[in-house]
């Protein structure tokens, strides 16, 4: 008999995950073995739950930014120390030898994996993952508050990349991604607009801390033209409104992994050369990157903790949005 872990595992979409005891995963080639010391939770995992979005493995144990320390290495796994803290993204493989991967562009890969999608994740006490797609974790960061990084901030960092220069930028969402890309800008010289839930006083109040311009109802006027607007609800009514609120030639980046429909529009919204883009997934470079700006900028992720066994609470929390920062489960 092999050692046993403790897990939270989805059977199916739509009930709530169970705690069950599995055997702990066994590392293989090129793979580590992760003692998991943090995972965060996601918007994606809550529509992988939810069953929003479907195609992954079934069960499956979500969580797709883990930070761990390495308790064993796989045959040819050798880039990281055993009891090194590294990091766990969602894109948990590539196939390296399309076209998008050639050209460094991994998470287009049409063979690209998903950590806590296609293979098991971090709600756990232990996870693997090919060390190629890991990350050293800077010690600027504690577990808990480094496990955002490692999504929020990774696919956040992309989509602030995707809105170009953009002093004025628009921010739909003021959630893990929103505060951490939030801090990113900010240190970069932008002004920033948050646009939150209508109504929602303590995350207005959570941004204003933070240092934005300004806070307000996602559904009213942005108070003066923005250059650029990241769309992070999953609210594809957001894109129409977020296109009335930028200049000529301002873009809309869409940031999330799902969203809902998005209605029509007249062209007038779009007309001036605005655009509309999606950010799918993350690069390598997207990591490595953010991983080194993260720490210049003096970002601090909020964090909530929770244990382990109560990553139902957690989910349950992010959907009625009641989580400043990032949920955080801890085993
Ligand atoms: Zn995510
Ligand atoms: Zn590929």
């Amino acid at each position: 008999m092999g050692a046993t872990m403790k897990a939270m595992r989805l059977h199916r979409p739509g009930e709530p995950l169970r705690l069950e005891e599995l055997p702990v995963p066994e590392p293989g080639p090129g793979e580590v073995l992760l003692e998991v010391r943090a995972c965060a939770v996601c918007r994606t995992d809550l529509h992988i739950v939810d069953g929003e979005f479907t195609g992954g493995k079934l069960p499956i144990v979500p969580g797709h930014e883990i930070v761990g320390r390495v308790a064993g290495r796989g045959p040819g796994a050798a880039l990281f120390a055993p009891g090194e803290r590294v990091g766990v993204p969602w894109l948990a493989s590539a196939c390296g030898r399309c076209r998008y991967c050639r050209e460094g562009r991994e998470n287009l890969c049409a063979e690209a994996r998903f950590t806590g999608f296609h293979r098991d994740g971090g709600f756990a006490q232990y996870a693997v993952a090919d060390e190629r797609f890991c990350y050293a974790i800077p010690d600027a960061y504690g577990d808990e508050e480094a496990a955002p990084l490692l999504c929020a901030g990774f696919i956040g960092y992309r989509a602030l990349r995707m809105a170009g220069d953009a002093p004025r930028l628009g921010l739909y969402g003021f959630g893990a991604a929103g505060h951490i890309v939030a801090q990113i800008a900010i240190h970069q010289g932008r002004e920033v607009f948050a646009f939150t839930r209508p109504g929602d006083a303590a995350a207005q109040a959570f941004a204003m801390r933070l240092g934005c311009a300004w806070a307000g109802d996602s559904t009213g006027p942005a108070p003066q033209p923005l250059d650029a607007a990241l769309v992070f609800a999953p609210v594809g009514a957001l894109v129409p409104e977020a296109l009335g609120a930028v200049a000529p030639g301002g873009r809309v980046v869409c940031a999330g992994i799902h969203m809902s429909d998005i209605p029509s529009f007249p062209y007038a919204r779009l007309k001036g050369e605005r655009s509309v883009r999606s950010v799918a997934n993350l690069t390598r470079r997207d990591g490595d990157e953010l991983l080194e700006v993260a720490p210049r900028a003096g970002v601090r992720p909020a964090t909530r903790r929770y244990r382990l066994a109560d990553a139902n609470a957690a989910l349950a929390d992010l959907r009625r949005g009641a989580i400043e920062g990032a949920a955080v489960l801890v085993p």
